[in-house]
């Protein structure tokens, strides 16, 4: 693997013709230690911290099978209407003080619209003039003006899951389509923004979907990729789905890192799972993670918890002034 490892960085790049299922039979040692290295050559030390803030919850009319916020699934989620803008400037200039790189306002729904679409727009040209972070959004399916106003707001990055591979996506969710999430992602990166997308590990899929996702994700482009390891929530149709173990997460982060070696590996959802919140994943390829857990004080904790996790391991995240 230190030799399929050392050609990635000498330019080769893997692609569907190639035999992927060398990544499922590998040493997960070897395989760990070869991402790695492919992470610090294209990424280097520094870790790129993401917050998010959930700005409109549950009563989705999604079916996603995974998700507490659809109104499929009997979960005991939040729900409420799209934030206060002062809520919003508020958790951001908090993420910001607690140097992370990036924030998001996440919404429930198909997709964001009308007044509270008007709302956002205000909220991220508040922020774009009050707080040095990169502004980041997702908000479902929107269409190219709505993503241009977002631009020009200051959202420099969309983030739009695939989810799983093409052939899984069925299984999690009917009331769209694979190709429609393909859509939007080529309509973002027509925009000139900066692409996130990934998806969840953990819903019944092989390793063969997770490669066909990795190669797809390579094939678009995208400059980072969130990898959630799925948590099953109890009311959704996948809550008694086996939880993954840090092996087979950590296997999944190294082979994200080398079918996709210039992108950013993001750890979500599911860092529960592994060792000390991730330290073996950050030495197998991943160089992102979500941080935070909006609004609150413990946010902060989380985010100062991480960014010593990190220190210890000899990683750099963002500089905090004083
Ligand atoms: S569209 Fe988003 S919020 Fe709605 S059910 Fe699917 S994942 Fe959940």
């Amino acid at each position: 693997m230190l030799k399929l490892a050392e050609e990635i960085i000498k330019g080769r790049r893997i692609n569907r013709e190639d035999d992927l299922s060398v990544f499922i039979t590998a040493d997960l040692n070897d395989l760990c230690q070869g991402a790695d290295r492919i992470r610090e050559h294209f990424v280097g030390d520094k870790v790129d911290l993401c917050s998010i803030i959930n700005g409109r919850s549950g009563k989705c009319p999604e079916d996603c099978k995974y998700c507490a916020q659809s109104a499929y699934n009997n979960t005991n989620c939040e729900v409420h209407d799209f934030l206060s803008q002062e809520d919003i400037i508020e958790a951001c200039h908090i993420n910001e003080r607690e140097g992370v790189d990036r924030f998001s306002i996440v919404t429930a729904g198909r997709a964001l619209n009308g007044e509270e679409f008007e709302s956002a727009i205000k909220a991220y040209e508040k922020m774009k003039k009050e707080c040095d972070i990169e502004l980041c959004a997702s908000m479902g399916f929107l269409d190219e003006e709505q993503l241009h106003r977002l631009h020009e707001a200051g959202v420099s990055s969309y983030h739009h899951n695939i989810e799983t591979s093409k052939r899984n996506f069925p299984n999690i969710c009917t009331t769209h389509t694979y190709d429609q999430k393909i859509e939007t992602l080529k309509k973002v990166k027509a925009e000139g923004m900066y692409v996130c997308s990934g998806g969840i590990i953990g819903m019944g899929e092989t390793w063969e979907d997770r490669l066909d996702m990795a190669v797809s994700l390579a094939e678009i482009g995208v400059d980072s990729i969130p990898i959630n390891a799925l948590m099953p929530i109890k009311g959704t149709p996948l809550e008694n789905e086996p939880r993954l173990t840090e092996e087979e997460i950590l296997r999944t982060v190294a082979l994200f890192r080398y079918i996709n070696p210039e992108a950013e590996i993001r750890l979500a959802a599911g860092r529960a799972l592994l060792t000390n919140d991730g330290e073996k994943a950050f030495k197998s390829g991943a160089s992102a993670t979500i941080t935070g857990n909006m609004l609150t004080t413990a946010a902060c904790a989380t985010i100062r918890s991480d960014r010593d996790m990190l220190a210890k391991i000899g990683r750099r995240c963002k500089k905090i002034e004083n």
